[in-house]
């Protein structure tokens, strides 16, 4: 790999030859909401959660090496459960890879209504519907829509139980490279059609190695100017602030 110039010029740093090159890129920081689309009544809540927790550290080692993204963890809301079969939420069971009605009602109706935020930034959504499949395609595993208005919408991957299994283990880190590309409502660029093993391909690659997954130099830069991500995380010192005065207070 190419050491490219630091970003950042500290003429009294000493360079330790043992950083890697991604150190000179500065970390950007996104926060990720997880929630899981059951019927108050199910069982099946920790066992998803499980699953959820071993994709989302995997997606995360992916992004933070690649591309210098960290996920917001210790800072994101943990797995909500949205109940779904009353409050006018559909349990969904027919997905489509442009959205649906039934989509836009779970949306539309709980608390995920656009704009979605996280202390005051912009924040993206998975949302694990247990029991549902697509209609359009049923080899689809997850999908990633806006929901909104042009000038103020929120970005939102809906995923099958599969999506979280370890023989699938890049459909979320797909997705939320989908959402990293997007800049309009209601538009996404088309995935990546030359490499299979490229994290933008479609079906998703399956190897196991991150290191046998590519991403090009121009995705992480595109990835990198998203809208979704911020120079600095969110801190315990932003929460307080935000529960202090009421008012969501965080530098963009
Ligand atoms: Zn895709």
């Amino acid at each position: 790999m190419k050491v490219s110039k630091p970003l950042i010029i500290n003429p009294g740093a000493r360079i330790n030859r043992r950083v890697r090159p991604r150190q000179t890129t500065p970390t950007l920081h996104i926060s990720i909401f997880w929630y899981v689309l059951l019927p108050r009544s199910s069982s099946r809540f920790n066992s998803i959660v499980d699953s959820i927790s071993n994709v989302k550290s995997r997606t995360e080692e992916l992004y933070l090496d690649k591309c210098g993204v960290s996920i917001n963890e210790r800072m994101s809301p943990g797995v909500g459960w949205l109940y779904c079969g009353e409050n006018n939420v559909p349990c969904v069971k027919r997905l489509s890879k442009n959205g649906n009605p039934e989509m836009a009602s779970v949306i539309n109706n709980s608390y995920l209504k656009p704009p979605k935020k996280f202390f005051g930034r912009r924040a993206f959504t998975y949302i694990v519907v247990p029991g549902a499949r697509f209609i359009d395609d049923p080899t689809l595993l997850g999908t990633t829509v806006t929901f909104g208005q042009p000038d103020n919408y929120s970005i939102y991957s809906f995923l099958t139980l599969q999506a979280l299994l370890p023989s699938n283990p890049w459909i979320v880190a797909h997705e939320m490279g989908h959402a990293l590309q997007n800049r309009v409502y209601n538009n996404f660029p088309s995935p990546n059609r030359n490499d299979p093993l490229n994290l933008m391909y479609e079906p998703v690659p399956r190897v196991k190695n991150p290191n046998d997954l590519n991403i090009t130099t121009s995705q992480i830069e595109e990835f990198r100017q998203s809208s979704l991500l911020y120079p600095t995380p969110v801190t315990r010192q932003t929460r307080q602030v935000s529960r202090r005065t009421g008012v969501t207070k965080s530098k963009p």
